[in-house]
């Protein structure tokens, strides 16, 4: 079974399409058989998208650091939950068990966990596709950074071009799985 690692908010954000995103990302996920591997709380959009996932009948991954667990944040309904001892471990694991990654909206986590797994490809320490499920738009402020990192020469064209940048569930998964 393929697998895809999504990064998203431990928030839900306030506009309903954010959630409503999730949920149906988590639909699409389930019906073409691919699995999820995520943070493995039960909060915010990473809830919402596993709930989905496990309600169409899918497989849902979590890896959660023994800390966030403690804090009871962690989803007890999950396929599989593996609990690790922090958040470099969690980030390693989340890499290894997935085949492709993206990020949906949400804050420090998503950003962090979604610009990491950009660097490692970068630098030739995995080579699988990564992609941004751009809802409502709110990715347009770093998609325009992206440009002017490319334009200052900070960031070179391949790294920026294999990205699968999408609007919606089934544009991402087209992009990230083609058939
Ligand atoms: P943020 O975007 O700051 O809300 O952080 C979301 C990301 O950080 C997720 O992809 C998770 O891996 C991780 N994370 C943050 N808070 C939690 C939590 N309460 N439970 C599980 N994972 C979390």
């Amino acid at each position: 079974m393929k697998r895809l690692c999504v990064f998203c908010g431990s928030s839900r954000g306030k506009h309903p399409l954010h959630a409503e995103t999730a949920r149906q990302l988590g639909t699409v996920l389930a019906a073409r058989g691919l699995g999820l591997v995520f943070g493995g709380g039960h909060v915010g959009l990473m809830g919402v998208l596993a709930d989905a996932v496990l309600a169409g009948g899918g497989e849902a991954i979590g890896v959660i650091p023994q800390a966030l667990v403690d804090k009871e944040l962690a989803h007890t309904g999950l396929t599989e939950l593996l609990i690790v001892a922090g958040m470099h471990e969690r980030k390693a694991v989340m890499a290894d068990r997935a085949d492709a990654f993206a990020a949906l909206p949400g804050g420090f986590g998503t950003a962090d966990e979604w610009f990491e797994i950009l660097t490692w490809r970068q630098l030739r320490l995995h080579a699988k596709p990564i992609g941004l499920l751009n809802v409502n738009g709110f990715f347009d402020p770093l998609l325009a950074w992206l440009e002017l990192a490319l334009t200052e020469g900070f960031v070179k064209p391949i790294h920026c071009n294999e990205l699968v940048i999408a609007h919606s569930p089934e544009e991402l998964l087209n992009g990230l799985f083609p058939v």
